[in-house]
């Protein structure tokens, strides 16, 4: 039985994601998605509210679980027994930055290995950030998030914007 851990921030889920979790789902027994609670973003979804979402991709999935988590990404594989650490690989700017975390995650854990997934091509350029500054001025995301993530975004903005009034 081998799980993997598919950590990220998921700031929101996005199709990109979904199809690396899907894929990665594919090849190991069990595939946890991580959201890891506090990266050093700027948030537009707290933690309890991007699990929610993850979990709403995912549901009817038996081999995929979403959960949160915080400090080490390798300290929380350990903890769930997570012998496989999965990224994806988007353009060839994501590797310089998924190599070295994969070599600092080995220094470690060395028990651990980090396998990276190929991006289909459809979500070659999609990013959460990417997705965000299109919602945020009103854009339309049918095509990169599933519906409810995307009036989730809509129904996110308009509170800031009426905050900012
Ligand atoms: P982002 O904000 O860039 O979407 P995350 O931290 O949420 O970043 O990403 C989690 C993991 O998903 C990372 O391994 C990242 O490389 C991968 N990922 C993000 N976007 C895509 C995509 N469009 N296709 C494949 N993998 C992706």
């Amino acid at each position: 039985m081998v799980r993997a851990l598919y950590p990220g921030s998921f700031d929101p889920i996005h199709n990109g994601h979904i199809d690396i979790a899907l894929r990665a789902a594919r090849v190991f027994d069990e595939v946890i998605v991580g959201v890891y609670d506090l990266p050093k973003k700027k948030l537009v979804f707290n933690v309890q509210e991007r699990v929610k979402l993850a979990q709403q991709a995912f549901e009817g999935v038996t081999n995929i679980r979403v959960a949160p988590f915080s400090g080490f990404t390798v300290d929380y594989a350990r903890q769930v027994g997570a012998l496989v650490l999965v990224r994806g690989l988007r353009v060839f700017s994501d590797f310089e930055f998924e190599f070295r975390m994969g070599l600092a995650n080995k220094r470690l854990a060395p028990e651990i290995e980090t396998v990276s997934i190929m991006t289909d091509d459809r979500h070659v350029a999609l990013s959460s950030s990417t997705v965000r500054e299109i919602a945020e001025l009103g854009g339309d995301v049918t095509s990169m998030v599933p519906d409810f993530v995307g009036a989730a975004l809509k129904a996110r903005y308009a509170e800031l914007n009426a905050l900012e009034k």
